[in-house]
């Protein structure tokens, strides 16, 4: 076992070895390294919250790790510590299927003011994105002051990274007009920023595209009165746009600091985590009760084919639980 002492030095020195250790840690599922883990957090817990929270997603393709590199780049040639974490729950089906490919980021991935770690893989969505946030007071305890956290959108893992970050940032693709129709309204409506990308390959379709998400965000109410999220277009492969969509998440930061909306949303991010933890242990105490899986299948079966009522089945395995 590490010495945690020696490690929480090292980390807040901003040693990345120990960085990558303590994230080790809190992604292990020994109960020994959990408890280590958890006492470390605890430690760090006083260091942490100071980072830039981003969360950024877009389907495969959509060029963000073009662009998350360009962006890292210019941060930390600007004397930012840059910390890029990933949540794809779909990972260990596909054996990684973002930032497992060493190729991306090259640039990044060798800077030594950044720190790049793939999405932990195995597990539901709740313990990935457990996982990341976890990694992400880590990164915040060893120095890191910006945090990127990247998701592909695969079933609900973009409204849990919308939920661990102050910012969240939807890349998209111009498309030919009825793109409005193929994403999902539910992104819209939890982006605090949309970025039209590759605008280098057809600028003019890229500002109709940038136009026509500007007229659908009109309809909708914005989250904040402060803040309507604004639309722009970039190029992450030149490089082009990315200080105009630095500075507007400079300006979210800012108007969100003074309005209070930042400090408010962390607070209830991290009620709302405290009870989802609550939930998925309870979840996995009652599922491991021996009484419960002895019951478990067949009450399912008998529920399934309409012999006992869900109510029933329900009490049923409540009490083989103790309650
Ligand atoms: P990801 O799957 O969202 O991470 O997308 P990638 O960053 O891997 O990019 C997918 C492809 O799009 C690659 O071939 C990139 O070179 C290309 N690409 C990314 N950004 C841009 C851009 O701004 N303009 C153009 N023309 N191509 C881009």
């Amino acid at each position: 076992m590490p010495d945690i002492d020696d490690l929480e030095r090292r980390l807040r020195a901003g040693d990345r070895a120990a960085l990558a250790r303590a994230i080790t840690l809190v992604e292990s599922r020994r109960s020994d390294h959990q408890g280590v883990a958890r006492a470390l957090l605890e430690r760090v817990m006083p260091y942490t919250g100071q980072a830039q929270r981003l969360g950024i997603t877009g389907v495969p393709g959509a060029g963000k790790s073009t662009t998350i590199e360009a962006l890292g780049v210019n941060l930390t040639t600007a004397g930012h510590r840059v910390a890029v974490l990933a949540v794809d729950p779909s990972s260990s089906r596909t054996g990684g299927s973002i930032l497992g490919d060493k190729t991306r980021m090259e640039r990044l991935a060798t800077d030594p003011n950044a720190y790049i770690r793939p999405s932990p893989s195995g597990g539901t969505l709740g313990g990935v994105a457990r996982k990341t946030r976890e990694a992400m007071l880590l990164c915040e305890a060893a120095g890191f002051d910006v945090i990127i956290v990247e998701t592909v959108g695969v079933g609900q893992s973009e409204t849990v990274v919308a939920d661990m970050v102050d910012l969240f940032l939807a890349l998209l693709i111009p498309g030919g007009g009825d793109e409005l129709q193929g994403i999902k309204k539910g992104l819209i409506e939890i982006a605090d920023m949309i970025v039209i990308n590759k605008a280098d390959s057809d600028p003019p379709r890229a500002e109709r595209s940038a136009r026509e998400y500007r007229a659908a965000l009109h309809i909708l109410t914005p989250a904040s009165p402060d803040w309507t999220p604004p639309v722009l277009t970039a190029s992450g492969l030149n490089n082009e746009g990315l200080d105009r969509l630095w500075a507007q998440i400079e300006r979210h930061r800012e108007i969100m600091t003074a309005n209070g909306d930042r400090a408010a949303r962390r607070a209830a991010q991290n009620a709302r985590w405290m009870w989802a933890m609550v939930r998925d242990r309870l979840d996995e105490a009652f599922r491991e009760a021996p009484d419960v899986a002895a019951i478990s299948a067949e009450m399912e079966r008998q529920v399934r084919a309409g012999r006992v009522p869900a109510s029933t089945a329900a009490d049923r395995l409540l009490k083989a639980f103790g309650l």
